[in-house]
């Protein structure tokens, strides 16, 4: 087996049959924060959240809900059961509207906008085998149950 390890901190391998694995890191997020469900989750998601992390400029965390990535006994239409999906949370100084077409810059083809998730407003990025983004919002601006609508009204509570 041969590594090859790109940058810091080592985050994932990729399988790449008899050659071995390739190791690869992120700039911007630590192993750590994966909390273990790296080794689930999609490579291709992991670096698109990367490289929105980078051109945003400002922190993304991982959010510190349970299923927050993986979700094993999520329905089968949820990206989060295949680890195609990541939830994060942002400051409230962000401006979320630059976020979300950074998001859909980066080639993220689920994006969900969640404005009044606590601590911090954040958005579900998904990398869905899809032609077609699938974007959405989803609010509680009462705190009495999440109601899912579209990602322009979501906006409308920032
Ligand atoms: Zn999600």
């Amino acid at each position: 087996m041969k590594t090859l390890t790109l940058g810091g901190g080592i985050v994932g391998l990729i399988a790449l049959g008899k050659s071995g694995y390739l190791a690869f890191s992120m700039d911007h997020f630590k192993l750590s924060e994966f909390r273990g469900e790296h080794l689930f989750l999609s490579v291709g998601l992991l670096t698109k959240l990367d490289e929105f992390r980078e051109r945003l400029g400002e922190p993304v965390m991982v959010s510190p809900a349970k299923g927050s990535m993986m979700r094993w006994n999520a329905p089968n239409n949820s990206q989060h059961k295949y680890g195609r999906a990541i939830d994060v949370m942002l400051p409230k100084t962000v401006d979320f509207a630059r976020a979300f077409k950074i998001a859909k810059e980066v080639g993220f083809t689920g994006i969900g906008f969640y404005p009044h998730w606590r601590p911090f407003p954040g958005f579900h990025v998904d990398v869905r085998p899809t032609k077609k983004v699938a974007l959405w919002g989803a609010v509680n601006p009462e705190r009495e149950g999440q109601r899912f609508t579209t990602i322009g009204e979501a906006f409308s509570y920032v």
